[in-house]
């Protein structure tokens, strides 16, 4: 059942996201070094989570690994709390993570065309970082409204 889940999973959303099966690689090699990740399941999410899954019973869930690579949880020492999760609170947490980051993005820009800053190599790295996160948040934010295309709203 649980690759069954996986294969329908790969099949409805490999069209609809861009290098589907590197991201996917990727969350394997996530999911496989997480602390959370107990060899069969996620023991940082509660089973009625709403989660990419691809398999969950009364207690374990199952993530299937494009949810790991969109997981912010993932860590190398746990921290004990467990906690119910949706699709769209994860989307809500990437929506506010792109509107901190464009606000300190714009701040650094205006201090970027201050002459006083303007050859700031702290500032200007900083700024080069930023970006990147942005362009992270807002890629994942794309991924996660494919997924909830296909799931309707899990
Ligand atoms: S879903 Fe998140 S917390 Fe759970 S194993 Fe994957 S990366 Fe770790």
């Amino acid at each position: 059942m649980e690759e069954f889940t996986k294969i329908s999973i790969d099949l409805a959303l490999s069209t609809k996201i861009k290098n589907y099966d590197r991201l996917v690689s990727e969350g394997e090699s996530k999911m496989k070094t997480c602390v959370f990740y107990d060899g069969g399941s996620c023991i940082k999410f509660r089973s009625n989570s709403k989660i990419l899954a691809v398999w969950k019973n009364d207690t374990k869930i199952t993530p299937h690994a494009l949810f790991c690579y969109l997981c912010p949880f993932y860590a190398f020492r746990d921290d004990g709390d467990r906690i119910s999760l949706t699709m769209y609170d994860l989307y809500l947490f990437y929506m506010e993570l792109r509107a901190r980051i464009e606000r300190e993005a714009v701040k650094l820009e205006e201090r970027l065309n201050d002459v006083t800053f303007a050859s700031s190599v702290f500032i200007r790295k900083r700024y080069n970082e930023l970006l990147d996160i942005l362009n992270d948040a807002e890629d994942k934010i794309d991924i996660i409204k494919a997924i909830l295309s296909i799931t309707k709203g899990m």
